[in-house]
């Protein structure tokens, strides 16, 4: 098919976690799409959802957590015959997350930074190693070729002295090192997709700036789509073309930055934006200051599951029945009764 400028689609994606307490729906009917060369902020509390859809797209889902339903389709380009760009579309849903194809698209085509890069750098080898293994795997490159792109990587994720860097191992670098050699890593197959999960919170405020702004740089130069995951509105409004907002696994607002910051509809992102000091700017404040906290997992409430915490609360509808996801104007949707009247329901 013709590249229609997506790179991923996902399609009412259901995430549930069985316990001896009960299920959590972790996702819960997720849908949103990540166009080709531009960001997607996924943003909302802790427990959300938003770490778990990422996991989902990868298929790294931890036990006892499963994909119970929907799609994630994932548009590959390749070139035809006449040298046009067309894309073939892979539902990731449908693959063996311990088979070849989803190992052969995590890391090349779909990359991920963690928030802590200890949990997915192995300490007992160098970085070198640590990316070249990523870059023999999937490019075939030689050893030598393989450490010559390394060095290039870290020169690239500004790592200082990158040509010693590379012999180093993970305890041996500070966080924002660690951060740089993870990005470095993501990035040395040149994905089309980089999913980064909350990269920056364990940073001080100047190296998540220049992590941040090392991020939009690259981006321009290899062309990538980013689907930046945080808590942080600040680092949404800095980073974001569209975004995507999600309370309980559901994705309760989508639109372009702009509208969500300006114009935001749904009372959960409006108290959200109240919780930041002021719109635009960096903040490190825990959103804390929406009223009520995140209900238990196991007992989500019955209705709109925000009903608890809400400010436009009506009685009689929101705490009997689920709200549907409804248009308020094109490329913006929300799921909320008080857009009923909207139409365009999902
Ligand atoms: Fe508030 Fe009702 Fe909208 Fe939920 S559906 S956000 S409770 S107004």
């Amino acid at each position: 098919m013709e590249d229609n400028g997506l790179v991923l689609e996902v399609h009412n994606l259901k995430t549930y976690f069985s316990l001896i307490e009960g299920t959590v729906r972790a996702v819960d009917g997720a849908d949103f799409v990540v166009k080709r060369g531009q960001t997607l902020g996924v943003v909302g509390e802790s427990g959300c959802g938003k770490s778990v859809t990422a996991r989902s797209i990868l298929r790294i889902v931890p036990h006892p957590g499963r994909i119970v339903e929907g799609r994630i389709l994932l548009h590959r380009r390749v070139h035809n015959a006449d040298s046009f760009t067309m894309t073939e579309v892979v539902d990731l849903t449908a693959l063996n997350p311990r088979g070849k194809e989803i190992r052969s698209i995590r890391g090349a085509e779909i990359a991920m930074v963690f928030q802590e890069p200890m949990t997915s750098l192995s300490p007992v080898h160098t970085i070198g190693t640590q990316i070249m293994e990523s870059i023999i795997l999937h490019q075939g490159l030689s050893q030598a070729e393989a450490r010559e792109r390394a060095v290039q990587m870290l020169d690239r994720a500004e790592m200082p002295q990158p040509g010693r860097t590379v012999d180093q191992y993970p305890h041996e670098l500070s966080g924002g090192m660690r951060q740089r050699a993870m990005i470095a890593m993501a990035l040395s197959c040149s994905p089309s997709l980089l999913i980064a999960d909350e990269p920056t919170t364990a940073l001080d405020v100047t190296t998540e700036a220049q992590i941040l702004e090392l991020m939009r740089e690259l981006q321009r130069e290899f062309g990538m789509a980013i689907m930046y995951i945080t808590h942080d509105l600040g680092v949404i409004a800095e980073m974001a073309e569209e975004v995507v907002v999600m309370y309980m696994g559901k994705v309760v607002e989508r639109a372009d930055v702009d509208s969500v910051f300006y114009t935001p509809q749904h009372p959960y992102t409006r108290a959200l934006l109240k919780s930041i000091p002021k719109l635009g700017r960096k903040s490190r404040q825990r959103l804390e200051s929406i009223k009520g906290s995140v209900p238990d997992p196991y007992s989500i409430p019955v209705g709109c599951p925000f009903h608890p915490r809400c400010p436009s609360f009506i009685p009689g509808t929101c705490d009997r029945e689920e709200p549907q996801s409804f248009q308020v104007k094109p490329g913006h949707n929300v799921r909320c009764h008080l857009y009923a009247d909207a139409g365009g329901g999902e």
